[in-house]
């Protein structure tokens, strides 16, 4: 409270907040801000004015409003699993936190539209649950599902394990709501899958990392719920030999194939060493796997019987060494579940520098074997993971000393380390940021890899939008 207490304008904002959104809903006590204010992988910490929780679209616009009249930044926060520290405030007590966790209703559910109308702060899982419950399908799928929210989804445009069949979160709206900087609501909130009045508004909030105003609803996408599927963990020689395998499923099972992840070895073992309920489904240790899963809304496909057939020629051609294919639903979710716990045991492991770099899929293998010779040609005891969407061409490639001990020197070599791989990223024609975005730790990259021209269109957008500057200032844009 300190900083409140000396600077009169602030201390007059805070009463102004709790005095229309009642005082419940604006935090202020440190032990209340605490959890707001560092990052998921508790590497930035920041220091909000105040803690927001609207409950309504009426009462973000009032939030807003009251923060534009005093000159105060908004910092938008969803389930705060961003891995980009997006949400976190700056350090001199000046910005307020606005949650969105109390917006989390889902307003309709259209069954004849295949849509689905949910808050801001609705928990993914939850409206993956509400889709299924309808018997239909919200494709958005990721390890921080339980957790991370719709608003915070669409605002990091985020991707996760099924983005092969059915894109990314851009792909899966149809309309949003959005309180703007100035306070006002623009009602996007149109279900209509055809739309060509004009520009398309939506997409600039969607991956926008709230630096253009805050996403209040959305109209979702609703997919056929697959009603069968087959999923396997399979060794493979090599990334060469996953990609081709890649090509053997799409040759085989065509769309079907919805998500399929490359892991190396050692993110099971820091797995196994971290969350001791999983265990090796394999008998051997092999350098690398793929988790492939197809899935379709028919029965009467015997999914089963193509990965079998597409894996016994893919281990006779030696693309795979091995494989497992679940033999339930249940063993089917633990693989799933050992995919996605890879980022918290690498979290419990040692601090890591985190790459989410993508490149066109057919140079993936070439991405992994020149990153990993370039950064040990620099650093020869560097400790390198790699796991990821090769489906997508988007691969986490993550890199940490090789004794936990050594680990904060590696964080204090993360800009050399981000410029090779980032440069390499580069001249294979990829992105530095395929799916997290880039936030705090990513802005700075934007001036070194981002044409000028591109960049300067990025700020004519945040100036006609932001002209005060107020949404979430020193993320993204340099
Ligand atoms: P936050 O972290 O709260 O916010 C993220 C950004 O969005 C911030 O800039 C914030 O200001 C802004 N924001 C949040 N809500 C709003 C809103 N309503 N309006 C405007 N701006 C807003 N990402 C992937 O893409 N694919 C993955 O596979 C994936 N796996 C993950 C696995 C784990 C274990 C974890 C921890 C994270 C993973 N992520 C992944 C990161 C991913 O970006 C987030 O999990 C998620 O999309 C962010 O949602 P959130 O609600 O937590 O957002
Ligand atoms: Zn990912």
């Amino acid at each position: 409270m300190s900083a409140v207490a000396s600077n009169p304008a602030r201390q007059a904002l805070v009463r102004a907040l709790q005095a229309t959104l009642g005082p419940s809903a604006v935090l202020t006590e440190s032990g209340d801000l605490a959890a707001y204010a560092v990052d998921w992988r508790g590497r930035a910490r920041g220091v909000p004015l105040a803690v927001v929780r609207p409950a309504s679209t009426a009462e973000v616009a009032a939030t807003v409003r009251l923060c534009a009249q005093a000159g105060a930044a908004i910092v938008p926060q969803g389930g705060n699993s961003g891995q980009c520290a997006g949400a976190v405030p700056s350090s001199d007590a000046s910005q307020v936190v606005v949650s969105l966790a109390r917006m989390n209703r889902i307003r309709s559910l259209d069954e004849q539209n295949n849509t689905l109308v949910a808050e801001a702060g609705c928990v993914l899982a939850n409206i993956q649950e509400a889709a299924a419950a309808a018997d239909r399908l919200f494709a958005l799928s990721l390890g921080a599902e339980g957790s991370c929210q719709i608003g915070g989804n669409l605002s990091t445009n985020a991707g996760g394990t099924a983005v092969l069949r059915y894109g990314n979160a851009r792909d899966l709206v149809l309309g949003l709501e959005v309180v703007l900087a100035d306070g006002s609501v623009w009602d996007g909130l149109r279900g209509l899958r055809k739309d060509n009045t004009g520009y398309d508004l939506k997409q600039l909030f969607i991956g926008a990392e709230g630096t253009l105003g805050i996403i209040t609803a959305a109209v979702l996408k609703l997919h056929p719920r697959p009603k069968s599927s087959a999923t396997a963990l399979i060794a493979v020689p090599n990334p060469s030999a996953a990609l081709g395998l890649l090509d053997r499923f799409r040759a085989e099972c065509g769309d079907r194939l919805t998500g399929l992840e490359l892991i190396s070895r050692n993110c099971f073992d820091i797995l196994f060493k971290h969350i001791p309920r999983f265990t090796d489904p394999l008998s051997a240790r092999y350098e690398w796997y793929v988790l492939a899963e197809m899935s379709d809304t028919l029965t009467s496909v015997d999914l089963r019987a193509i990965m079998e057939s597409t894996l016994q020629d893919a281990l006779e051609s030696g693309l795979a060494l091995d494989a497992v294919i679940a033999g339930s639903q249940g063993q089917a979710e633990t693989l799933w579940a050992m995919r996605d716990e890879i980022p918290e045991a690498n979290r419990r492991e040692t601090p890591w520098v985190r790459h989410d770099v993508s490149v066109p899929v057919s140079r993936i293998p070439e991405l992994i074997e020149r990153g990993s010779q370039a950064l040990r040609a620099r650093f020869p005891d560097l400790r390198i993971v790699a796991f990821g969407h090769l489906g997508d061409g988007n691969i986490h490639f993550n890199a940490s000393s090789a004794l936990p001990a050594g680990a904060e020197d590696v964080i204090a070599r993360q800009e050399e380390i981000y410029s090779i791989v980032h440069a390499l990223v580069m001249t294979l024609g990829g992105s530095f940021s395929a799916e997290h975005g880039i936030g705090l730790v990513k802005a700075h990259e934007m001036a070194r890899y981002k044409s000028p021209l591109e960049l300067e269109l990025m700020h004519r957008i945040k100036r006609a939008l932001d002209p005060g500057g107020l949404m979430n200032p020193g993320k993204v844009l340099p």
